[in-house]
This record gives structure tokens, sequence and C-alpha cells, in this order.
């Protein structure tokens, strides 16, 4: 166990970049497992799981540092008890995000990624798409990445609607308080805020219900607003159309039931995963974890 305060512990969890780990190496001693309680910082990604018993461990934490903006793991009563600051990556990945969310919905509707299977398997026949531009589109979660998916989705939208915790005057599109209300208005559903238990299954068979035989979902923010089962019968037995998924609800784990179906577009968590963005991203917790080391205000507190 080390203590050397001009190289604090540090415990990573969860993978980064290599090049965001040899930048900590020169700053940090680094623990991927077993941290000692002498550990003064964890960076960890959007999915990393923080609870009051690993809380318990570290008597010595100070800040929690995010590489991505979810913190729907982190246990905030706990860390705000403790005094424990906690760090996310905003506004760096927002516009990487959102254009994954317009490339999921366009290769649903236009089937691109079904047709390019067939191409590569010496096929040439054209099953008809759905016409992407003229749609109304609903977005649940109107935030940083909800704002820049509206921008990019416009140009494709007859009517622009959303949910959020509060209408914004702000915002040219259509406000329903609820996510039921939300998916009847639209025919392409694009999920957008936070997983945690206020959103857990929110997308439950009566919103896919609502939503209808040509409704498409696109999910780029957390599988836990997704009743999972519920979306699989849904695509079964035609009650939407189709789905873009970045997100599963026990990732790495996807449903076979989804891989056979050609209606559906998966995607292994890459929304922020641009080279750009990652190298936004990675220097921004650098720039939190020095601020908190040189007793400076950090650049992103929750
Ligand atoms: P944000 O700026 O905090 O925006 C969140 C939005 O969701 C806000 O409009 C908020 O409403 C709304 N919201 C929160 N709780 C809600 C609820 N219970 N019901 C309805 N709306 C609710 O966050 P962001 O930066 O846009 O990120 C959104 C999410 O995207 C993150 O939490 C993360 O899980 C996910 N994400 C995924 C990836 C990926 O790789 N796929 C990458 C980054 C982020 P108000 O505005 O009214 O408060």
């Amino acid at each position: 166990m080390t203590n050397d305060t001009s190289h604090p512990d540090l415990y990573l969890l969860g993978g980064v970049s290599p090049a965001l780990e040899a930048t900590l190496v020169e700053r940090f001693t680094l623990y991927r497992e077993d941290p000692p309680a002498t550990t003064r910082a964890i960076v960890g990604g959007g999915s990393s799981v923080v609870d009051a018993a690993l809380l318990d461990r570290l008597p010595a934490l100070e800040i929690i540092a995010i590489h991505g903006v979810g913190y729907d793991g982190i246990d905030l009563a706990a860390t705000k008890a403790r005094g424990i600051a906690v760090t996310t990556t905003p506004d760096v990945l927002t516009d990487d995000v959102a254009d994954l969310a317009i490339g999921l919905m366009l290769a649903v509707q236009r089937r691109i990624v079904a047709n390019d299977r067939s191409v590569r398997g010496g096929g040439w026949q054209v099953d008809l798409a759905r016409r992407a531009s003229g749609r109304r589109i609903g977005i649940f979660g109107l935030g940083r990445i909800g704002r820049a998916i509206a921008k990019r989705a416009a140009p494709f939208a007859s009517e622009l609607h959303y949910t959020a915790r509060s209408a914004k005057p702000d915002f040219a599109g259509v406000f329903h308080a609820d996510i039921a209300s939300l998916a009847a208005a639209c025919d392409v559903l694009i999920i957008a805020a936070p997983g945690g238990d206020a959103t857990s299954h929110i997308v439950d068979a009566g919103v896919l219900a609502a939503l209808g035989e040509d409704g498409i979902l696109v999910n780029i923010a957390r599988g836990s607003l997704v009743d999972e089962p519920a979306l699989v019968a849904a695509l079964m037995d035609g009650t939407i159309a189709g789905a873009g998924l970045d997100v599963f609800a026990d990732e790495p784990a996807v449903p076979d039931a989804l891989k056979v179906m050609d209606q559906v577009v998966l995607s292994p968590h890459q929304g922020s995963a641009t080279v750009d963005g990652r190298a936004a991203m990675a220097a921004l917790v650098i720039a939190n974890l020095d601020a908190h080391f040189a007793g400076r205000d950090l650049l992103t507190p929750l």
C-alpha cells in the first residue's frame, strides 16, 4: 500500500484509453483492483458502480471523476454525505452522441445495415424501406444531447415533440408531460434522458403500443430506461416497426432475439466513441483531477 502524496492513490474503475491511462500514471499510483484505504481518487466510466459499500472501504476518497456523463451508478446521497466531489465530462461528447442517434434513426428507416448484410452475401434484392423525411420525431430528455439531436433531426421532421422534467419555452417543439403521450404523438421516439430510478423501464409495453406499428425506437441513453423483454416482444409481433439501440439492459449482453431481427440496428454503446470526443473527455478528466489536487475549482462538478 502506498501513500505517496506526490502520486496519490487512484482506483481505475473500468477501461479508459491507453493515452488517458498513461497520463494518469504520470500523476497517480494506479490500482485496477483492490484499491487501498488510502485511495483519494476514482476514475470510472459512465456505467461504473460506486455504492456505499465501496465508499465505506475508501475513507480517504476525495473525488470521483467520471469519463462520461452518466452517473446513475454512483450513490450520490452517499458521496454527498461524505463530502466526495463527483465530476463528469459533459458537452464534449454531446455532438458525437447526437450524430449517432441520427445515424441509427436513418439506418433503421432505410434498412442500411440489413441491406449491407444482403449485398455482402451476394444479394441485390431491395426490400422497400420507410421514408426518413417528413416524420414526427419525439425526443425523451431535452438536455444537452436531446437538444443536439433536435437540431439534427429538425430537417427530417414534420413535427418535433419532446418530454423533459419541465417544458422548455425556448424550444420550438410540442411538450408532452409524459412519455406515453409523447410516443402516441410521434413516429420516431428517441431516448436521451438519464438512467436511474426515475426513468427505469419507462419505455414499457404501453409506451411501445402507443408508438405504434410504424414507430421506430432509438435509444442512445441507457438500457435501463427500456423494458427490454417488452421491446423484444413488441418487435417480434410488429407492435413497433424497428429499433436502433446503442445501449442495453445488461451490457455487453444483447438478447439473441434482437440479433436476428433485420428491423433492428445494434451498436456497442459507442455514442461518444470518436477519436476527437474521447481525447476531449480524457483531457477534461485530467483537468478536473488537476484542479482538485491543486485546490482550484472543478471545471465540471455535478
Ligand atoms: P442532461 O443535459 O442532464 O439532460 C437530461 C435531460 O433529461 C434533461 O432535459 C432532463 O429534463 C431530462 N430528464 C431527466 N430526468 C427525467 C425524467 N425523469 N423524465 C423526463 N425527462 C427527464 O444530460 P445529457 O448530457 O443530455 O445526457 C443524457 C444521457 O445520455 C446521460 O444521462 C447518459 O445516460 C446518456 N449518454 C449516453 C452516451 C452513449 O454513449 N450512448 C453518451 C453520453 C450520455 P430537464 O431539462 O427538465 O431537467
